[in-house]
């Protein structure tokens, strides 16, 4: 049975139909796409209507460079006060006293932040892309590796240690004594477990150093209170707002210290950025609203549930989930422990061919270059917005064992997709009275 639709998607397909079919056409073949697979991307999530739309809104016509109450373009006075009210929601989530809601992207939050705090050539620390950190943490061809210098803190390496693959936080110390890194940095891409935030604060105290949490990914789980809050041991935290916290696309920046947020300002915009993305700003005023909402806490403790359930059931099946487990919505699957010869890549394209979409990642130690890597991230953020609960988590991990114990046969994988889209139309998108999609 098809999918419901609200009726503002359908409207906007009717328009393009009419007025680019070519746009119309893709756009219908990649709503059906999401509809029909299962999303367990740990970064991707499935907005609601209101987000979704708000985004599309009128406020795409406005230029407002410059922030409330200093624009440098008349006309601003309905930008004015969406996005003051992004921010005070923005503030209400994290219970920070700042915040800038124009960052157009998690990169261009983390770029503006650098700006504001380093001079070219300083030197910070953080974790190493391979280890589960993310690009704009110091890889040698985004500016951050570019312009600064990145040290980066261990794992734990070694398997018979307890706290295996985990931070080594005494290690975040004394690499951090040796270097006296200007910024401290603390959240990753692809870390299962619970962030010490006040732990890294006093490291950063100890050293002199500005400690930036990047909860891109954690976002949702801690304004959910699934996870501890970087704030109030943070000076800066940076965020997406697509993932875990379920908004559009973007970036966001907090902050309690006065002095801060006024340089951060400065560096976002003229710094970093021209004109700020208002339909976006918008969007996210209505996502935020979304998760200071309780439901949105029921939400958050679901998707770590879910992942729990994911992780256990994979591990039931032989995989071996790194860390021995996850705290979050994530979790990387050591492919090696069930096949030694199975690559993240292989996996990837196989598992997609039935429909469950995930992504290679490679695992701390890996040997495998990232073009191929030993493993998958997995993530519940998308299935959990769908409804899905732990006995869904079960079949799905059965699903995926089937597509990667059989080598990548294609009558298999035809068949896992039949199942997939049999499970995926259960579950309503967002934005679908649950009744209406039955
Ligand atoms: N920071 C972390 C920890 C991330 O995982 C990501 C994205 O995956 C980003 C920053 C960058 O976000 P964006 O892709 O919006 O630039």
């Amino acid at each position: 049975m098809p999918h419901a639709h609200d009726p503002i998607s359908d409207a906007l397909l009717e328009l393009l139909a009419t007025n680019d079919p070519a746009v119309g056409t893709i756009l219908a073949a990649e709503r059906d796409r999401q509809e029909s697979t299962i999303e367990l991307i740990a970064s991707e999530n499935h907005v609601s209507a209101p987000v979704m739309h708000t985004a599309g809104s009128w406020l795409t016509n406005k230029y407002a460079e410059g922030y409330p109450g200093a624009r440098y373009y008349g006309g601003c006075v309905h930008h004015d006060e969406i996005e003051t009210l992004a921010r005070e929601r923005a503030k209400a989530m994290f219970n920070a006293r700042f915040a800038n809601v124009q960052p157009h992207s998690g990169a261009q939050a983390n770029t503006a932040v650098f700006m504001a705090l380093m001079q070219p050539g300083d030197v910070f620390a953080s974790l190493v892309l391979k280890d589960g950190g993310h690009l704009s943490h110091g890889m040698s061809l985004n500016f951050s590796g570019r312009y600064h210098k990145p040290v980066h803190y261990p794992l734990h390496y070694d398997p018979a240690h307890a706290e295996f693959e985990r931070i080594d936080y005494d290690a975040v110390r004394r690499v951090c004594l040796e270097h006296r890194p200007k910024v401290l940095m603390c959240g990753y891409s692809a870390y299962p477990r619970v962030i010490d935030f006040a732990r890294f604060r006093a490291i950063a105290d100890e050293v002199g150093a500005v400690l930036v949490a990047d909860v891109a990914h954690i976002a949702g789980l801690c304004v959910g209170g699934a996870h501890p809050h970087p704030l109030p041991h943070a000076h800066v935290v940076t965020t997406t707002t697509h993932k875990t916290l379920r908004g559009p696309r973007g970036g966001l920046i907090l902050t309690n210290d006065e002095e801060l947020a006024k340089k951060i300002d400065k560096s976002v915009f003229p710094g970093v950025q021209g004109g700020p993305l208002m339909h976006v700003i918008a969007s996210k005023a209505v996502a935020f609203g979304e998760a200071l909402r309780p439901e949105f806490m029921v939400y958050a403790h679901r998707v770590v549930k879910n992942a729990q359930a994911l992780a256990g059931a994979l591990t039931e099946l032989g995989y071996r989930i790194t860390t021995g487990g996850t705290d979050n919505h994530l979790m990387l699957v050591d492919l090696r422990a069930k096949n030694t010869e199975l690559t993240g890549a292989d996996a990837e394209k196989w598992l997609e061919g039935a429909g469950l979409i995930c992504n290679k990642n490679g695992i701390p130690s890996d040997s495998r270059p990232p073009k191929f890597t030993s493993g998958v991230r997995l993530g519940t953020p998308a299935v959990t917005t769908r409804g899905m609960g732990e006995a869904e988590m079960g079949v799905i991990a059965g699903l995926i064992d089937r597509v990667l114990t059989s080598g990548g046969d294609s009558a298999t994988a035809a068949q896992v997709r039949e199942d997939v889209r049999a499970l995926a139309e259960r579950f309503a998108m967002p934005g679908v009275p649950r009744v209406l999609a039955k």
